[in-house]
């Protein structure tokens, strides 16, 4: 694994390299492959070439950080002041928020260069990024591919690495599944461990803002940069002070295998994982077979909640405050209408009616009662397993990249491949994906790494076991920046 930050943060230190000089190559780079892969749907580079002086200050006078003058990616569902936050609908086409979300601020008061928004399913909702209004991002290992959803953009752009990092977001596998289908690392922190402040809402009681980087230093280092409690976001909380320590010794850990993350799984998916396992075991890690009968349900829980808290949340799209507004209409309400008929698209509209169903009065008891019950059932299952091992491996996704296109007819496999990514989003649970291999087809494997309630520190040193004795060094993408 590249360690992208840490080398370019050195080179700016010494000098060998200005972040306004680091910036241009970063841009030229946007400019040359984001043509082909669309990762980008609206870049900052103005806002880069003032972010790089201001970085260069920094560095100049002894302030800086490891991610002083690093350009970088934000999903375009994070609230930039003044720049274009669209969640890639046409229902906010033109919007530019007035404050910025505070992972943003955070990462802009130390310097951090950013060059632009990045390619997302419309509102976050889907598993290729191929909703989105801007067209889908393509693979960079393979462009006949999707890039994984909905952070399909940060996920190509750090694969090809015209970005040296990016902040995404996870409501049931959004980080970690594009991860895993571009062959990079994406880290989904507990709930709460990273302000949502400005993160535009689909489902509130499961989002989270985390980093996708190429290596597991680089997501710990961008994770202690964004975490810890804001006034602003009242389910924020604490994290430890002091930076992630990263030793990668695995003597003594226990390593829970759950058998019902593995069912319906690519046999060559499950071999990856299990011979990322043995390795484990070999530097002393120990095995421990549990059992979370619950996992088997935690699709639909997943499912009904989030598109009853998305029905909730899209409703302040209605034309009156924000972006598109239809052009003809009759009153309020047909402006309302027209405004949201036009301005959603398809599986936007179908999540916002399944959530509305599910809260009607006639049925709430019968599916949204009963997903927040079964949610509890998920929650405390995986709570047990922890009492009994301090991690659990499973798959990110059961396949590799669809072929572009693909959810087109196959709608349902697109929604199955959220099966071992969504009860780590019911839970609040923090996990990372990271490459194990390549298939027969040469696309990469991701796995995941699921630990305890606030035990991030301990998901990402675990990790990091693969990054030290480099057990999976996935071919590097040309095109974009190589230093
Ligand atoms: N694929 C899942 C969905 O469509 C997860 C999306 C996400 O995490 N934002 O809901």
């Amino acid at each position: 694994m590249k360690n992208v930050i840490s080398s370019l943060s050195a080179k700016l230190r010494s000098g060998e390299l200005t972040a306004a000089q680091l910036t241009e190559l970063y841009i030229q780079a946007v400019q040359k492959v984001n043509p082909v892969i669309n990762a980008y749907v609206h870049t900052t580079f103005e806002e880069a070439r003032k972010d790089a002086e201001y970085a260069d200050k920094l560095i100049k006078e002894g302030k800086a950080t490891p991610l002083t003058g690093i350009p970088f990616t934000l999903k375009d569902n994070i609230a930039t002041d003044g720049l274009l936050t669209t969640c890639c609908s046409k229902i906010l086409e033109g919007f530019r928020p007035y404050y910025d979300a505070t992972v943003w601020k955070k990462l802009r008061e130390q310097g951090a260069v950013l060059l632009g928004k990045t390619n997302m399913d419309e509102f976050a909702m889907g598993s290729t990024s191929e909703t989105s209004v801007y067209g889908a991002p393509l693979n960079p290992r393979d462009t006949s591919r999707v890039t994984g959803g909905s952070s399909g953009g940060v996920a190509a752009a750090v694969c090809a690495n015209i970005a040296a990092y990016g902040l995404g977001s996870d409501t049931g596998g959004s980080i970690r599944q594009p991860a895993s289908f571009c062959g990079i690392v994406g880290f989904k922190p507990t709930y709460g461990a990273v302000s949502r402040y400005g993160l535009i809402a689909y489902g509130s009681s499961l989002d989270q803002i985390g980093p996708m980087t190429q290596s597991v230093s680089d997501a710990a280092t961008v994770y202690d940069a964004i975490r810890g409690v804001d006034e602003h976001d009242q389910t924020s909380a604490p994290t430890p002070d002091g930076q992630t320590k990263l030793t990668g010794d695995v003597r003594g850990l226990k390593i829970g295998i759950a058998r019902e993350f593995f069912e319906g799984i690519n046999p060559e998916i499950k071999s990856a994982i299990d011979h990322m396992a043995e390795e484990y075991a070999k530097a002393g890690a120990e095995i421990v077979q549990v059992s979370i009968p619950a996992l088997k349900v935690a699709l639909p829980v997943y499912y009904i909640i989030a598109c009853a808290e998305a029905s909730s949340n899209l409703g302040r799209y209605d034309g009156i405050r924000y972006g598109y507004r239809a052009a003809n209409y009759t009153g309020v309400d047909d402006m309302i209408t027209r405004t949201r008929t036009e301005g959603f698209g398809k599986e936007v509209k179908k999540r916002i009616m399944l959530g509305t169903y599910v809260l009607s009065s006639g049925y709430f008891d019968a599916y949204y009662k009963k997903a927040c019950l079964i949610r509890k059932t998920v929650e405390s299952q995986l709570a047990e397993c922890f009492d009994r091992c301090d991690v659990l491996f499973a798959p990110t996704a059961p396949v590799t990249a669809f072929p572009l296109g693909y959810s087109g007819g196959n709608a349902l496999e697109t929604y199955l491949s959220d099966v071992c990514t969504v009860p780590v989003n019911i839970a609040g649970l923090p996990a990372v994906s990271l490459p194990c291999g390549t298939d027969a087809k040469g696309l990469p494997i991701g796995f995941q790494i699921i630990g305890s309630k606030f035990d991030d520190a301990k998901v990402l040193d675990v990790a990091y076991f693969v990054e030290k004795h480099n057990l999976c060094d996935l071919e590097e993408v040309k095109g974009g920046v190589s230093l």
